[in-house]
């Protein structure tokens, strides 16, 4: 079956232009109708890493996510909005994230219900999983019958990219993403149990926001920059590999989740159609992207120590810090420590490489350090 991509041009946040691109972009796969029926309940799963200003472009820019909820209105659909921030999230702290993001707005306006996927959860099952074959994710899911994941384009240190297979990790409640971390300290196997869970939650349609993306220290520290991008898809897998190729990535199988999914065959490159603009006529050559990790080209009898010699590895810049304490409350390995002189250190020797530190640092001060080993090979 041909997995189709749709791209389209969108260069404000401003509504009506948001409206029309997207009705643009939908129109390229059927509209919305294709996806959205009279009475169907619509879980509206966006990108709400943190609480932080639409312009920081941490998360979904609130507008598009007003947008979509105006078109599945339209089409007859009910909408709610929902998301697990990254860290410890409690319901006054929820709803401040929301607050912040700008979506208590986007609910006063259109009425629709910002959801809490911290208190109830279930199980659900994936026998075809390689590392795991159930999951333990929101109990809202159970509600709605179309799910619609509105990521945001962004730099990851682990996954190099967080758009639509990253997404959905935040279905899973707060902290119970952080065990993930713990017990998978390596980008491969992080990136196997996205896989698993892509084919564990069905996504109905995902829609990226390109238009102003993140580089450089992401998800939570870099820089916005502008794409100017939309892109719609059935297909998660598919969605991502254009998307890497618009922040300038030549070889879409270097994000490990591309890989491992056409691996695990629930992409065939070969049978992508794009529709509406060309990669190249959007395509952000210059856009600072995370440098490729060498370590997993180490063979397995090479020692340990090698391996986190060639690793990348968080480091504070003390300059920027504003010592909420946000990393060290958040460190699954509690490795990171605060000195008596008030400054934050990290233990190396502890230090898993999840970067749950960098995701939740607000003020950009946790950065990826690559090795001077890896500098010089590949400078
Ligand atoms: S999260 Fe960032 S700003 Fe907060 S204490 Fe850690 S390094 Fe400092
Ligand atoms: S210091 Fe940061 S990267 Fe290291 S284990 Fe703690 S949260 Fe993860």
């Amino acid at each position: 079956m041909v997995q189709r991509v749709a791209l389209t041009r969108c260069e404000s946040y401003q509504l009506p232009v948001l409206e029309n691109s997207l009705k643009k972009l939908l129109g390229l796969l059927g509209g919305i109708g294709e996806f959205v029926k009279n009475g169907d309940r619509v879980l509206i799963k966006i990108n709400l890493l943190s609480g932080r200003p639409p312009e920081k472009a941490v998360t979904t820019h609130p507008s598009l996510v007003e947008a979509v909820v105006n078109l599945v209105k339209e089409a007859g659909g009910i909408p709610a909005i929902g998301d697990s921030p990254g860290e410890m999230a409690t319901i006054t702290g929820l709803a401040r994230a929301y607050r912040t993001a700008g979506f208590e707005e986007v609910s006063r306006k259109t009425g629709v219900p910002l959801l809490s996927f911290e208190d109830d959860v279930m199980e659900v099952e994936n026998s075809q999983g390689h590392l795991y074959k159930k999951f333990t994710v929101t109990k809202q899911i159970k509600d709605f019958n179309v799910i619609i994941s509105l990521p945001k384009l962004k730099t990851h240190p682990l996954t190099y990219i967080t758009a639509a297979v990253k997404n959905n990790f935040g279905f899973i409640p707060g902290l119970r993403k952080t065990e993930f971390h713990l017990k998978l300290p390596d980008r491969e196997l992080l990136s196997e149990m996205l896989v698993d869970l892509l084919d564990t939650i069905k996504i109905d349609l995902v829609i990226l926001d390109g238009i102003v993306a993140m580089e450089g220290n992401g998800p939570a520290g870099g820089v916005p920059r502008k794409v100017g991008a939309i892109l719609a898809s059935r297909n998660l897998v598919a969605l991502d590999f254009v998307a890497c190729q618009l922040i300038g990535y030549k070889n879409p199988f270097d994000i490990p989740t591309n890989r491992i999914a056409v691996e695990r065959k629930f992409f065939l490159p070969g049978n992508m159609e794009i529709l509406g603009e060309r990669i190249e006529d959007l395509q952000v050559k210059d856009f600072k992207r995370i440098p490729q990790d060498v370590s997993r080209k180490i063979p397995l009898f090479l020692s340990k120590w090698l391996k986190s010699l060639l690793s990348a590895k968080p480091k504070i810049i003390d300059e920027l810090c504003n010592r909420c304490f946000h990393c060290l409350e958040n460190c699954p390995v509690k490795c990171v420590e605060k000195n008596k002189d008030g400054k934050l250190s990290i233990h190396y020797s502890d230090c898993i490489r999840c970067f749950c530190c960098q995701e939740l640092c607000f003020q950009g001060a946790i950065i990826t350090e690559r090795p001077w080993l890896v500098k010089l090979f590949t400078a």
